[in-house]
């Protein structure tokens, strides 16, 4: 028994080592053809995508497509400032991306990623000599507002319920309290600058807003369309699928010109959007006719047939596998980071249709 144990590790072992070897390569394509024996223990699928899954490092990832890429970023000052126009600036690093807008006797801050947040007052500096008199919270989440501190304690923070719920139960010095709240929507007026707050429901996290910026014709939804790329694994952790995907359309369908995304090197367009949109499509096609056509059980080892968990990651693993491969020929060189999270994207979209 022992010994039937250690050949099988040391066939896995193999396997990996192959596999690896195949990748440092800068091909992980191994498609066989289909009447090699499915399934055996320690063995690859047949079929399987020329996409690495996850866990399986390449020697290089795809390159980053052009129109994915933004303007540089100035190495000496950590940020790079673009001017959105009616005193509204987007700050960014090209991986996360944060507003301020200027008025007549201060600055509204929207969201201080800790990553160049102690960058955002010399930021302000640059276009105004004014002091923050608000911060406006997107969503919960540290890596956004978790420089929030580093602006000083402030009179008023807005964000939604469902943040304030959030960060209370975080209890995290560097993400102060809203003090004002809202379920539905909030109109931030300052001098004569408008910004029109909105909840539409949980699709990334609970109390993740829509931020409006009406005569610059700026929108700003963080963490579910990035501009260019791939969304964040697993529809960048979206903790409601359907209600990402209804986000989605909502962004689509609503009057803007810029979008800022919180992520990436650059901002949106409605073109980046309706991009996204049929990638969405695409992947929720690829997955349910995967689900539709897989059997489950098909090429498990008899002797996991005991054992549910391997029966059920053995068949979801063949739909994934499935669905990459619908989904390469025509996304892998549209999208940035296609090969990184496509699996990713697979997985989260099976088993929302399997079980929501
Ligand atoms: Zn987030």
């Amino acid at each position: 028994m022992a010994d039937m144990t250690n050949s099988r590790i040391a066939r896995l072992l193999l396997a990996g080592l192959l596999v690896a070897g195949i990748c440092a390569a800068g091909s992980y394509a191994q498609s066989r053809d289909s009447s090699s024996e499915q399934g055996a223990a320690g063995e690859p699928y047949p079929q399987m995508p020329s996409v690495a899954p996850i866990g399986v490092r390449t020697g290089k990832y795809m390159d980053v497509p052009a129109s994915a890429q933004g303007p540089a970023v100035d190495p000496a000052k950590g940020y790079r400032l673009q001017d959105l126009g009616g005193g509204l600036y987007m700050v960014t690093d090209n991986a996360y991306q944060s507003m301020f807008l200027t008025y007549d006797r201060g600055v509204v801050v929207i969201d201080a990623p800790p990553s160049y947040a102690a960058h955002i007052p010399q930021a302000i500096a640059g276009v105004s000599d004014k002091p923050v008199t608000h911060i406006v919270y997107s969503h919960s989440h540290i890596d956004h507002i978790g420089g929030a501190k580093s602006l000083g304690e402030r009179p008023v923070i807005v964000a939604h319920d469902e943040t304030l719920r959030l960060l209370k139960r975080a209890a995290d010095p560097n993400r102060p309290l809203p003090t004002v709240t809202f379920s539905d929507r909030y109109t931030l007026r300052v001098g004569n600058k408008v910004l029109e707050l909105s909840y539409h429901g949980n699709a990334h996290e609970p109390g993740n807003i829509f931020i409006r910026a009406p005569a610059q014709r700026v929108l700003m939804v963080v963490d579910v369309v990035f501009p260019g790329w791939m969304p964040w694994r697993r529809f960048a952790l979206a903790q409601d699928i359907q209600g990402y995907f209804a986000q989605v359309e909502e962004i689509r369908k609503m009057d803007w010109e810029t979008l800022v995304g919180g992520h990436v090197a650059r901002t949106g367009t409605h073109t980046d959007v309706d991009v996204q949109a049929e990638f969405n499509a695409d992947v929720k096609q690829a997955a349910a006719t995967a689900l539709a056509s897989t059997r489950p059980g098909e090429g498990l080892n008899p002797l996991d047939k005991a054992n549910p968990w391997a029966g059920f990651d053995n068949y979801i693993d063949r739909v994934a596998a499935q669905c990459v491969n619908t989904l390469t020929p025509k996304w892998s060189s549209k999208l940035a980071g296609f090969d990184v999270y496509v699996w990713d994207q697979c997985y989260a979209m099976e088993q929302s249709l399997r079980i929501e």
